[in-house]
């Protein structure tokens, strides 16, 4: 049955069933299910459509967000699927894992006193749908051209900066160190936040569409970037960002002190049935142990709720600002909370105590001062308030910074910023090397699956533009 729209007024905000924290803490299947047809068409229907959306405006991709939920409402949903896909490269992905409450949702503005639109869990209706129903084909080219890119990084940024292209014809070739296409999709990501089958079903369908994978080649190591250069007509670097910050600290060095990222990689491992040494000899297993994970941002949450599910003894956070202050969604912060994770916020770490391996944290709390000339409250801390956490496994999830990618590339003339991302031109997004272009995290730092997106497909326009002036010269020069 079609539904009206404007529903707002009479019908509530309801997500799709959220399985029970108890269940949740035992696997690392998605913690929501799938809207029933009915409830994805009711959802939709609460939609306003707003002359001026913010829904829209604030999305990364501009998603055409009041046409397709107005769709939903009316059951087209294979039309819902087409706009949906017209700015969005992976749209089940984003409706699962974007901040939605920083983002579309946000600032859906329905009326005051009602809640936002439920667009993430719809956009995700609408895509895994149109796979059940054999709508999502691959985008194979009508006509194959004899240009070929290289495409450095199979992460979000790069697999949709590879789709684009593949759909313009190019001889699209993608390199990645890893021995799975996906980046952070993949090893960082945790499963009950985005199963594993979405991420490869997604690459599966660009090799079919002719994209040509090259796994476990690192550039820098296997191949230059100047034999990357002579091989092909554009390069796009889509490298991400891996430094792990660290701190300076006593006992930081102790065995049982481990980067967010080694632990998360680990278990995503385990989870696809791959050995893993470091795992399997018990130094990535948070099983049977006290957990403390150092950090407030999204990775933070990753890490305290994977250790929940690897059976840890207890897992708590500790992070020095408060709640409302802190980087990651509130949202999975509830999510931890009803998990079992304990918060303790405004308290940073000293030391980490232990002899042989690490068996405690020693921290002092936090007060919140007077505010910076970035608006955050600076962090002071309190004379006397040390205390100590009890914890035989210590994770440390503090941000991420690039590697030095002219030194990794063997390139001294690929300029970076001051903080080491590759510099870009931003209307022509290429870098100081002519054809070679950039996208995703190594350019805007550590950020969103959305933001990769939306800059791996801003890429690929712009390295159409350039392959064409330079397939129109060389004709130009033959005749
Ligand atoms: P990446 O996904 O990092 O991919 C880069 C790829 O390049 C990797 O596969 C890497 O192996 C490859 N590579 C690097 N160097 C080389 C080389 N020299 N040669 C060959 N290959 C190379 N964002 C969200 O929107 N929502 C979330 O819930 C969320 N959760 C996150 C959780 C964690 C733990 C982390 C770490 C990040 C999270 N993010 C999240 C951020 C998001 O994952 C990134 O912003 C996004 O993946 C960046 O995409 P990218 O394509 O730029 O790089
Ligand atoms: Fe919202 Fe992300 Fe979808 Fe945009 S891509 S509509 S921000 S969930
Ligand atoms: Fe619909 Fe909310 Fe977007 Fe308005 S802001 S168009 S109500 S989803």
């Amino acid at each position: 049955m079609a539904e009206k729209l404007l529903r707002f007024v009479s019908v509530a905000k309801e997500m799709p069933a959220k399985r029970p924290a108890d269940g949740r803490r035992r696997d690392f299947d998605e913690i929501y299910a799938q809207y029933a047809a009915d409830r994805a068409q009711v959802q939709a229907s609460r939609c306003s459509q707003c002359g001026i959306p913010y829904c829209q405006i604030h999305c990364p991709l501009q998603n055409n967000i009041p046409d397709w939920l107005k769709l939903t409402a009316e059951g087209r949903l294979e039309e819902a699927y087409e706009v949906s896909s017209a700015t969005n490269t992976f749209p089940e992905i984003c409706g699962r894992i974007c901040p939605q409450d920083r983002l579309c949702e946000g600032n859906c503005v329905i009326e005051k006193g009602f809640e936002s639109v439920t667009i993430g869990s719809v956009e995700k209706y609408i895509t895994d749908t149109a796979f059940e129903r054999g709508w999502v084909r691959p985008g194979a080219p009508r006509r194959e051209l004899a240009q070929s890119v290289a495409i450095v990084g199979a992460g979000p940024g790069g697999l949709a900066a590879a789709d684009l292209l593949r759909r313009r014809g190019y001889q699209v070739h993608v390199y990645d160190r890893y021995d799975r296409a996906g980046g952070l999709l993949v090893y960082g990501i945790p499963g009950f936040k985005l199963e594993k089958h979405i991420v490869t079903r997604r690459a599966a369908l660009l090799e079919a569409a002719g994209v040509r994978f090259h796994l476990g080649v690192e550039i820098g190591r296997d191949l230059a970037m100047s034999d990357l250069r002579a091989r092909h007509d554009a390069v796009l670097i889509a490298t991400g960002v891996y430094r792990a910050r660290d701190m300076q600290m006593p006992g930081v060095g102790l065995p049982g002190v481990v980067a967010a990222l080694d632990y998360l990689t680990a278990s995503n491992r385990k989870g696809f049935g791959d050995a893993v040494p470091a795992f399997d000899d018990g130094s990535l297993d948070a099983a049977g142990k006290h957990v403390v994970v150092v950090g407030g941002g999204d990775t933070a949450m990753d890490c305290v709720r994977t250790a929940v599910r690897q059976g840890a003894k207890s897992v708590k956070c500790l992070y020095r600002r408060d709640r409302r202050n802190m980087p990651g969604s509130q949202r999975e912060v509830n999510h931890a909370e009803e998990e079992g994770v304990e918060f303790v916020w405004q308290a940073a770490p000293d030391a980490f105590t232990g002899a042989a391996a690490v068996k405690g944290v020693r921290a002092h709390r936090i007060h919140l001062g007077m505010p910076d000339s970035t608006g955050r409250q600076t962090p002071q801390a309190i004379d006397g308030s040390s205390f100590t956490l009890k914890a035989d496994l210590v994770i440390k999830a503090l941000g991420f910074d690039p590697e030095d990618m002219p030194a990794m590339f063997g390139a001294p003339e690929l300029a970076v910023t001051r903080w080491g991302t590759v510099k870009v031109d931003h209307r022509t997004m290429m870098t100081s090397l002519d054809g070679v272009f950039a996208a995703g995290d190594i350019v805007r730092g550590a950020s969103l699956v959305v933001w990769a997106i939306r800059d791996g497909r801003d890429a690929a326009d712009q390295m159409h533009r350039y392959l064409r002036a330079k397939a129109g010269l060389a004709l130009a020069q033959a005749s």
